[in-house]
């Protein structure tokens, strides 16, 4: 007999994105990190924060944090909420809208950690195909799942639902419309102002990527106040730092770096989308810091081993619907020369 439940047992659990040890020896494209650094007042934000005050608790309700997002989206204070990444509020949507035995959905394919996190709760799943022109198949009149997660833009392909679309998908689900826009900066449009309008509509959004905090672990939503509240009920009390919390309010407050930086992003992307085309790729629009893109004879596993080979390291997933392809994030336009040589030599 065992003293655990039978349902975390049986569970595999999520593998994240490899890390190789020995991180200097290899270029990595691998979990979509920004290859540049935080702002430099981040960085000085957390050196001032790294005193002797550290003995005490940080601020519980992270009021500066919450403020500076509030300002930043124009939203008032009591419809955001940060978190110890997006992870945590992902987590904790689940866990506040759907008890044992409720489902909840999301496409395929998207976030597999959603998959993962229902287990845990004991919430069934269902999923939905869609088409490349983000078309959602057999999605029903009104889905009475207690919660739907739209990644968006969707990873790892990258496609992105306008906001008619999103505001049309939120009239047809019963329950929270969670979209999660990890990416959204990256991309022309976003849905925060769906929150405003429509009751169910939820946004989440990660400081991992656009702000290049990925290891800082700062997440946001913006939702309706009785949707904050409860994830405020659910939340760990103290679940951002002091560092994390001076972090979120430096980052926020500096757009200029933030829009510089994606900027070069975007740029090298679609550059680098141009030239997988000219060698044969099928590479679909990406409003993401990756591109999933298919070699000519559409073997994935074959391009991920030459690239691996050559320390190179991208994603490659064995799910059917996806091992046609590489999802490539996107770093400097030296990196993405260095890989654009590599995938001419592997052919
Ligand atoms: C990276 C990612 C997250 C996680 O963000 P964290 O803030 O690092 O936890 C959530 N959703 C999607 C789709 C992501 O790609």
């Amino acid at each position: 007999m065992s003293y655990l439940r039978q349902s975390i047992i049986d569970m595999a659990g999520y593998v994240p994105g490899f890390q190789p040890p020995d991180e200097k020896d290899w270029l990595k494209l691998n979990t979509n990190e920004n290859p540049f650094p935080p702002s430099p007042r981040v960085l000085a934000a957390i050196q001032a924060a790294t005193n002797g005050d550290l003995r005490k608790y940080p601020d519980a309700t992270c009021r500066a944090g919450r403020e500076a997002a509030a300002a930043l989206y124009g939203y008032s204070d009591d419809w955001v909420i940060l978190a110890n990444g997006s992870d945590e509020l992902l987590n904790n949507l689940i866990r506040a809208s759907a008890g044992e035995g409720d489902e909840i959905g999301f496409l395929n394919p998207s976030y597999s950690y959603y998959a993962t996190l229902a287990e845990i709760q004991g919430a069934k799943v269902r999923t939905f195909n869609f088409t490349d022109e983000r078309e959602i198949v057999d999605f029903p009149d009104l889905y009475q799942g207690k919660l739907f997660f739209l990644t968006n833009p969707n990873a790892p392909l990258g496609l992105t639902w306008t906001v008619d679309e999103v505001a049309n998908l939120s009239d047809r689900c019963a329950g929270l419309l969670v979209v999660d826009e990890a990416y959204a900066d990256f991309s022309d449009g976003n849905c925060l102002d769906l929150v405003r309008l429509k009751q169910n509509v939820v946004v989440t959004r990660t400081l991992s990527k656009s702000y290049s905090l990925a290891g800082m672990r700062l997440g946001l939503a913006i939702t309706r106040p009785e949707v904050i509240a409860a994830l405020d009920k659910i939340r760990d009390h103290y679940n951002l730092d002091r560092l994390a919390q001076a972090a979120a309010v430096a980052a926020l407050e500096d757009q200029g770096y933030l829009l510089n930086c994606v900027a070069q992003v975007c740029a090298t992307r679609d550059w680098f989308r141009e030239e997988l085309a000219k060698r044969g790729y099928h590479v679909l629009p990406s409003g993401g810091n990756y591109v999933f893109a298919s070699p000519p004879d559409r073997n994935g596993r074959r391009v991920y081993d030459s690239l691996y080979s050559r320390k190179i390291l991208v994603r490659y997933f064995s799910d059917p619907a996806l091992s046609h392809g590489l999802r490539i994030s996107i770093g400097t336009r030296e990196q993405m020369e260095v890989t654009l040589q590599a995938l001419s030599e592997i052919g």
